[in-house]
């Protein structure tokens, strides 16, 4: 999952596709997006 540099829009699908943008602004800069970005543990 990635989401763009500009809009935070969530993108699908590879950014290692040459030719994928946002769909929303059209920004070719995207940054991976972590799944444990929040500050939470769960013990499990
Ligand atoms: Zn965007």
């Amino acid at each position: 999952m990635y989401r763009c540099a500009k809009c935070k829009e969530r993108v699908m699908g590879d950014i290692n596709n040459v030719g994928i943008q946002c769909t929303v602004c059209g920004s070719k800069m995207f940054y991976k997006e972590r799944p444990n970005v929040k500050k939470e543990i769960k013990n499990q």
